[in-house]
């Protein structure tokens, strides 16, 4: 299986309890690395822009003032099948419905606050990777 890229964010939720270590935890003991990590205070466009392709759900509006609301830990996980790998240590969008043992179901607090963002497609990975870092920002 091929080496993949995919792009993390520890959601403002997790930095406000101080979770971002035990997070990345999980991240590790599933044999995930973390090649690149920032913490950093998104603005609203930049939320925006991030999450341009839900902007027409109903959402849209309070996922942006979540997401600005403190800071957040982004990051790049590098691995076998990381993207897929790293979309199931997730769990489902709602911590609800979350695995048991799965960051969501562990750590999220709801359907918003969820802890974790993740890239859903090799594509997307590749896209939202460069949004926030440069080739040389990661260190394999
Ligand atoms: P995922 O993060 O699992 O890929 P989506 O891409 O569908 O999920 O949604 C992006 C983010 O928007 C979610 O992680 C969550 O923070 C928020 N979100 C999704 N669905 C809802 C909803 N019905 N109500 C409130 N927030 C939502
Ligand atoms: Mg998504």
């Amino acid at each position: 299986m091929a080496i993949e890229r995919t792009l993390s964010i520890i959601k403002p939720d997790a930095t406000r309890r101080n979770i971002t270590g035990k997070i990345n935890m999980r991240f590790e003991e599933a044999g995930l690395r973390v090649v690149a990590q920032r913490r950093i205070r998104l603005t609203r466009p930049q939320a925006e822009a991030f999450y341009a392709v839900h902007a027409e759900r109903s959402f849209f509006n309070d996922l942006c003032a979540f997401m600005i609301s403190g800071p957040v830990v982004v990051q790049v996980l590098e691995g076998e099948n990381a993207v897929q790998k790293n979309r199931d240590i997730m769990g489902a969008t709602n911590p609800a419905n979350a695995k048991p043992g799965s960051i969501r179901r562990d750590f999220g607090e709801s359907i918003e606050a969820n802890s974790v963002h993740g890239s859903d497609s090799a594509e997307t990975a590749a896209t939202e990777i460069a949004y926030f870092f440069g080739e040389i920002d990661i260190v394999g």
